[in-house]
């Protein structure tokens, strides 16, 4: 293991003694804050840190496998992979535990690894938390703002005579109403897909008549701005995806498209496959977004520009939800945008 030694061969540099080959790989683990382990040719543990002990609750951990150790097939696979190639990371669920760490896999010259865990059971469980608050508000949330909507529909609709002023007033409580019931109703998506209880069921889809009926959905909304809205794509394109989650990825990269797009300007969903994978683009002839922004309008409530976005009734969720839905059903999404516009797109498996 001498390799983690070296001597220092610039002239000048004072020359360090000689260090005790046996003792280099326990320094360096115990050197390593984290629970860590050196891993020899045949995955078993050459040195360990005393953190990695209190981590399986062993005193002794070298001479033994990780297998043995953590009981953890996985942790053990990881391990193998990263010895036989390139480093692997894995967020791995220990056995009979509440226990998740994230494991990192090195492989160290001649024959060897470096394993370091980080124990994020804490960090899991206030995320857990955080999820189960913002579920449970939302769910309670749902049923005040569905009874403001209803008594605000009876007013608007002639039940009591209203007075020009207070007609006012109501149509603002309607519209502020209807954008806290999009709010709960996204953010209950989301917290949904965050959590993991989505599950895709994926099966084989038409592209062609799949995205002019999403199309159909939001075609109201494109008339009312005058955006000339169109769909090209080859015949018989067909991708596999969960129909439901299809459908609103692609009504919400729509919806945006629309909302963003000034009036008389096309909006166009494009449908190409080439290889393994179909790539959907929705293409608007909108104002772009700014590249500083392209990066992070996937993140929950970022907006690039606040003020168009609130103003637009937007929550700032739709593309959180997009990329939720499009990585449970295998694919992934991006966008591209400059001045003459963006482009939203996704890529999916291409069923055969
Ligand atoms: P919002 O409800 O605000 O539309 P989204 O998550 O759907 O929330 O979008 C996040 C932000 O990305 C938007 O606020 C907007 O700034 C930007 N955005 C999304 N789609 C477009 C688009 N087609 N053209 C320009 N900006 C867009």
């Amino acid at each position: 293991m001498a390799l983690f030694w070296r001597r220092p061969t610039q002239p000048g540099l004072p020359v360090s003694p000689e260090p005790d080959p046996a003792a280099l790989p326990q320094d360096l683990v115990d050197g390593i804050p984290d629970p860590a382990a050196l891993l020899d040719g045949k995955g078993q543990i050459a040195a360990a840190n005393a953190a990695l002990g209190r981590l399986f609750a062993r005193e002794q951990c070298a001479g033994r496998t990780l297998l043995e150790l953590s009981r953890s097939s996985e942790l053990s696979e990881a391990a193998s992979r990263a010895l036989a190639g390139p480093p692997v990371h894995a967020e791995v669920r220990l056995p009979s535990s509440d226990v998740v760490v994230q494991a990192s896999i090195s492989p160290v010259a001649p024959s060897g690894g470096l394993l370091v865990l980080r124990d994020l059971t804490e960090e899991k469980r206030m995320e857990s938390i955080r999820r189960d608050f913002i579920a449970n508000a939302s769910h309670e949330l749902r049923t005040p703002v569905a009874a403001i909507s209803g008594a605000v529909e009876t007013l608007l609709g002639g039940a009591v005579k209203l007075d020009p002023d207070a007609k006012g007033f109501v149509e603002m409580i309607a519209r502020h109403a209807e954008r806290l019931a999009r709010l709960t109703r996204d953010l209950l998506d989301l917290s949904r897909l965050e959590s993991g209880q989505y599950r895709a069921e994926i099966g084989s889809v038409d592209v062609g008549p799949f995205c002019e009926s999403a199309m159909d959905l939001v075609r109201a909304r494109a008339t009312e701005k005058r955006i000339i809205l169109g769909y090209d794509g080859p015949p018989e394109l067909r991708v596999m995806a969960d129909r439901r989650a299809l459908e609103q990825v692609l009504v919400n990269l729509l919806d945006n498209a629309i909302k963003f797009t000034p009036n008389g300007g096309h909006v166009t969903l494009l449908a190409d496959g080439g290889g393994s994978a179909a790539v959907l683009s929705v293409i608007d002839s909108g104002p772009g977004i700014e590249p500083r922004h392209c990066e992070r309008i996937f993140e929950r409530f970022y907006r690039a520009d606040t003020g168009r976005s609130r103003e637009a009734g937007g929550t700032g969720l739709g593309l959180a939800i997009v990329k939720h839905l499009v990585q449970a059903q295998g694919g992934q999404v991006g966008v591209e945008s400059g001045r003459g516009g963006s482009r939203f797109w996704v890529r999916l498996p291409i069923a055969t």
